[in-house]
């Protein structure tokens, strides 16, 4: 369908630090439209750049929220407005201000205004004060029942007079700022079913970074039902950052060989070094530049400071802990701002809890730790994981939103 102005409703789209890449700033901006076109694509849109603003026409038959909520989970997007455009004209923005109050008006409780104007187009010859006063006035003349508030209006209207147009909107809805996805490398997560690794690729992602996961899990031992919930968790994350591939590993033949072989107080820590080991291989095959995980300084035994070093010994690619200093509150609001927080709490096994030493080292040495290991034979052990692994491709499913 051909948009127009008469069967579409305009959406400013702006973003944050994109605005201040400097010399690479077409750049960002060119995969930030892409990313915004992709995220509506099963809309009829018409999006552009004009001036610093993103002008997104989409079909009015689809709903303002939803097309808010869609485009306020772009990474880039620091806030949109669905807005009215103008001609640029005193006349007509007074007219158009009141008729879109007016319609506001009677979708919601609406009983007092203010207008805040803003001109970054000097060569208009109206300046801010006035447009604000003219624009009130024009409202206040035509529609009933409503009054002017300066300090806790109801209803905070702006009046934007820029060189490529005139726009009316209201208040701004946020986005999650960050850079474009794809312009910052991609990342293995390694992802449970926990309340951490989800915020984790989250955080990751954001700053651009596209992400890929792998999944242990410790099959019979662990349920289809707790990998279905993990499948869920990644199925939230895709509604950001586009489908995600999963790589899934039964790290049950490698727990059975550390029980069977290794000091049980160790088990943990033996356990995570594996999984750290056959994320790298993964990642490697897969050209992911680096590992992600959910780890959280001192939360639990195996993320204890020690337990770190020894963990990050195995590996020879960066790992990313991007909530290593955030205390367990923030994450879980975190969790629940982006909507993944409601599926990490249900109870279902994990593969770390199957046998789980009732007394587990928390200040790991590396010699200690690397002796236990020699009764095994880590190499085979590894390739024999990656070999075993099953990829399943996650997207989003607009329709569960
Ligand atoms: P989460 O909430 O992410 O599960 P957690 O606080 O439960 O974290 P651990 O269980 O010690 O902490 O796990 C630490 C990190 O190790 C996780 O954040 C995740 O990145 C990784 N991890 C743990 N279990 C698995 C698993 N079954 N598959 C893949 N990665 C895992
Ligand atoms: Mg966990």
């Amino acid at each position: 369908m051909e948009i127009n102005n008469e069967n579409s409703r305009l959406y400013i789209v702006r973003c944050g630090e994109v605005a201040l890449k400097g010399m690479n700033k077409p750049y960002f901006e060119r995969v930030l439209l892409e990313r915004v076109r992709n995220a509506i694509k099963d809309w009829d849109n018409d999006s552009h750049w004009a001036g610093g603003l993103m002008l997104v026409r989409i079909s009015d038959k689809i709903g303002k929220d939803e097309a808010v909520r869609r485009l306020s989970k772009v990474f880039g997007v620091a806030s949109v407005s669905p807005a009215i455009s103008v001609e640029k004209d005193m006349k007509a923005l007074g007219q158009a201000a009141a008729q879109y109050v007016s319609q506001l008006m009677e979708e919601e409780d609406i009983k007092t205004f203010k207008v805040k104007a803003k001109r970054s187009d000097k060569s208009f010859p109206v300046q801010s004060p006035e447009i604000g006063a003219e624009v009130g006035g024009a409202i206040l003349s035509a529609v009933k029942d409503i009054r002017v508030d300066v300090h806790n209006p109801d209803l905070l209207l702006f009046a934007d007079v820029r060189r490529e147009g005139a726009y009316i909107y209201r208040d701004k809805v946020k986005g999650f700022g960050g850079l474009p996805l794809g312009t910052n490398g991609k990342g293995l997560i390694l992802m449970s079913g926990g309340i951490d690794s989800p915020v984790a690729a989250f955080m990751m992602a954001k700053r651009g970074m596209r992400i890929e996961a792998v999944h242990f899990h410790s099959y019979p031992y662990t349920s289809q039902r707790a990998r279905r919930k993990v499948e869920d968790l990644c199925r939230v994350l895709a509604g950001y950052m586009g489908t995600i591939r999963m790589h899934v590993i039964n790290l049950l033949p490698i727990q059975e060989e550390i029980v069977k072989n290794c000091p049980q107080d160790e088990t943990t820590i033996l356990v995570r070094r594996f999984m750290m080991r056959i994320a790298q291989e993964v990642a490697l095959k897969t050209h992911n530049m680096m590992l992600i995980t959910g780890e959280d300084l001192g939360q639990v035994a195996s993320q204890t400071a020690e337990a770190l070093v020894v963990t990050d010994k195995v590996v020879d690619i960066p790992v990313m802990r991007p909530l290593i200093a955030m205390d367990k509150v923030d994450i879980m609001d975190k969790a629940k701002e982006i909507g993944t927080y409601d599926l990490s709490i249900q109870p279902y096994e994990d593969c770390c809890t199957v046998f789980l030493p009732k007394h587990p080292v928390t200040k790991p040495k590396l010699d200690r730790i690397e002796q236990s290991e020699s009764a095994l034979d880590v190499e085979a052990l590894v390739k024999a994981a990656v070999e075993s692994e099953e990829v399943v491709d996650i997207s989003f499913d607009s329709i569960a939103e």
